[in-house]
C-alpha cells in the first residue's frame, strides 16, 4: 500500500463506498478526491464537490472530463459550510482536505469557523454506516489553530452515535498531516 495521506485515506474509504452511493468532496482543489469518489460510486452514484476557488472547480471539471466521469459529479462553486443548501439526501462518505491548494494562493485556505460549520453539516447529512474523512494539515503557513479547533470539536462527539479515529504519522517530523475518520454507528 502507498502510505501518502491521500492514498492511505482512499484505502480506508473504499471499504465503505458502494455503487450507487451519494458522496461529497468538501474541498475539491485539483479534483483528486472527487475523481476517486466518482470512480467508487459507479454509474448510478453521485458526487457533490465544493470549492470556493473558481480555478479549483475548473481544474476538477477538466480532470473529470479526461477520466470520462463528468456525469457522476455536481461541481459547486461555494463554501462547504453551505453544503446543506445544496445536498438534500443522506450521503455515504464525505472527504475534507483542509488548508490551501498547493501551487495556488496560500491565503485562500480553509478557516476554523467555516470548517467546523461544514463538519457539523457533514454530520447532519451522513447516513448510518457512513464515513467522514478529515485530512488535517498544520505548521508553516497554516499554523495550528484549525487543527486544534477540529480535534477539540470531534473529541466531544457523542460516542453512542459516532466513532472518531485519529491516525498519526507518529515517527515523522515537521508536522505531518493528520488523517481523521468519523464513523456514524449503525
Ligand atoms: N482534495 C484536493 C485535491 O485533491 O486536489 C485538495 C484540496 S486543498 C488542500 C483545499 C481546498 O479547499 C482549496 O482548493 C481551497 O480553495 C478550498 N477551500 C477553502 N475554503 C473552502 C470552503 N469554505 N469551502 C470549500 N472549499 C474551500
Amino acid at each position: 500500500m502507498n502510505f501518502q495521506i491521500t492514498e492511505y485515506c482512499h484505502h480506508i474509504l473504499e471499504e465503505y463506498i458502494e455503487e450507487g452511493d451519494i458522496c461529497i468532496d468538501a474541498t475539491a482543489g485539483n479534483g483528486g478526491d472527487t475523481e476517486f469518489l466518482c470512480q467508487k460510486v459507479g454509474e448510478t452514484g453521485n458526487v457533490y464537490a465544493f470549492d470556493v476557488q473558481e480555478m479549483a472547480i475548473s481544474h476538477t471539471r477538466e480532470r473529470l472530463e479526461r477520466a470520462n466521469l463528468s456525469t457522476r459529479a455536481k461541481l459547486i462553486h461555494d463554501g462547504h459550510e453551505k453544503m446543506q443548501t445544496y445536498v438534500k439526501e443522506e450521503v455515504k462518505a464525505i472527504t475534507f482536505n483542509f488548508g490551501y491548494l498547493p501551487g495556488s494562493d496560500h491565503k485562500i485556505a480553509t478557516h476554523p469557523s467555516t470548517s467546523l460549520a461544514a463538519i457539523e453539516s457533514a454530520l447532519n447529512l451522513l447516513k448510518k454506516g457512513g464515513i467522514i474523512n478529515l485530512c488535517i494539515y498544520s505548521g508553516g503557513d497554516t499554523g495550528y489553530e484549525e487543527k486544534e479547533a477540529i480535534l477539540n470539536y470531534v473529541k466531544e462527539l457523542d460516542s453512542k452515535k459516532w466513532l472518531v479515529i485519529v491516525n498519526a504519522y507518529y515517527n515523522r517530523k515537521n508536522d505531518p498531516p493528520l488523517p481523521v475518520f468519523i464513523y456514524r454507528l449503525k
